[in-house]
């Protein structure tokens, strides 16, 4: 006989950035119990599913929300999130996203299974049983509304690329971060910590920083342009600078640095200059839509044919349920676009993205530095996963 949810317990708890957000245990008839909570952003796309203050929302799962689905036979993650939908998007994104990830969490136990695996095996169309990891996007510097300081970009990231395991591109960034900060207080620069965990320092020119990566991963023997390739989050929306000026300043990283993802080069209707971008083939070049696509089936899918980007950000709590989110990432196959499993820059401890990303076979994960327990709660899910599977084979 399969589980059904007995009862729950809504709360309202405390994200990365002080602010609120909710959090629910899950029960079912067999006294399983699962816990998940909901990240928020800062920069938010303008066609993100609107979020409701968490106090309404746990008032709105015990009172109205609780009634409709007690009783809900588990393992029936489409009918439940549909019910979800159903209840209109005034219900808000993180009301639907953690009953959503919750029920998930909650079918998998059920089954005894690990939520990749449940997520895998029942939730997509991938006829696998191993694994590939995700390339890990690590944020090293904060800038833009992710910090106070001068810095225009929201992230300047470092992708290592070391061809080996999750754990061995993990322990690079390890390297690098720590390095990066011997290398800031020698030239004088802050090591405050911001929001995603990377380095918050006043600097004139915001192409200066990559020469400060650069130093970090040559003093611990690992080559830029090698073994270790940078990004930028540009997050155009939320940037004062003309098209043209970003233009040029992208042609001075390319041309300097191993520069190989950027994300939200551009506003929505600077179409030219997204197009412009993208026909740079000779770069290499990732253009991610975030803001512009929201992890929304439709709009991945009219960008995707625009030609406007050839990858995708994938963020749950943009578009509201793990079907959605399935769904976006299917467009995004379709397509042919790299994904990237994004957090959110105000998080919380719940690592289901890592187990999400896995499932799904993303090309890359973007969970913030290697820093600060909420952005290493993923990573450190990611490092227990391979080790359990390493284990797994070792021992057949
Ligand atoms: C981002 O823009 O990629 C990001 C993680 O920021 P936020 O969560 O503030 O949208
Ligand atoms: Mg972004």
């Amino acid at each position: 006989m399969p589980s059904r949810i007995k009862n729950l317990f809504p709360r309202v708890i405390i994200n990365s950035r002080c602010e609120k957000t909710i959090e629910v245990d899950l029960i079912s008839d067999n006294w399983e119990k699962v816990t998940a909570s909901t990240p928020s952003g800062k920069s938010k796309g303008k066609k993100e599913i609107a979020e409701i203050k968490p106090d309404e929302a746990v008032n709105l799962i015990e009172n109205k929300i609780f009634s409709e689905i007690k009783g809900f036979e588990l393992c029936q993650q489409t009918k439940f999130d549909t019910l979800l939908n159903n209840l209109g998007d005034n219900v808000g994104s993180n009301t639907k996203l953690v009953l959503s990830i919750a029920y998930l969490k909650l079918s998998s136990l059920s089954l005894s299974l690990e939520n990749y695996a449940y997520i895998r095996h029942y939730l997509t169309k991938i006829d696998k049983s191993f694994y590939n990891f995700p390339i890990p996007h690590f944020n090293m510097v904060n800038g833009g509304v992710h910090a106070n300081n001068s810095l225009n970009f929201q992230e300047f990231l470092v992708i290592p690329k070391l061809k080996a395991s999750f754990k061995e591109n993990y322990w690079a960034a390890v390297d690098i971060y720590q390095s990066l900060k011997t290398v800031l207080i020698r030239s004088g620069l802050g090591t405050t910590i911001a929001d995603e965990g990377g380095y918050s320092f006043d600097l004139k020119d915001d192409t200066k920083v990559f020469d400060l990566l650069k130093i970090a991963c040559t003093e611990k023997s690992l080559s830029p342009g090698k073994d270790i390739f940078f990004g930028i989050d540009a997050s155009a929306d939320n940037l004062h600078k003309s098209a043209e000026n970003l233009s040029s300043i992208y042609e001075k990283i390319v041309a300097n640095y191993p520069l190989i993802y950027i994300e939200d080069p551009y506003t929505e209707n600077e179409y030219k200059y997204w197009l412009n971008i993208m026909s740079k083939k000779n770069h290499n070049l990732l253009i991610i839509g975030d803001d512009l696509t929201v992890t929304n089936s439709q709009y991945i899918n009219q960008y995707a044919q625009k030609k406007m980007i050839n990858g995708v950000i994938i963020k749950p709590n943009q578009i509201g349920t793990v079907t959605q989110t399935l769904e976006a990432v299917e467009t995004a196959k379709k397509n042919h676009l790299k994904i990237v499993v994004s957090h959110r820059s105000g998080e919380t401890n719940d690592d289901f993205i890592a187990d999400f990303a896995l499932a799904v076979e993303a090309d890359g994960v973007k969970f913030g530095a290697p820093a600060r327990g909420e952005r290493v709660a993923k990573y450190n899910r990611l490092l227990k996963i391979e080790d359990s599977l390493i284990n797994k084979t070792n021992n057949k």
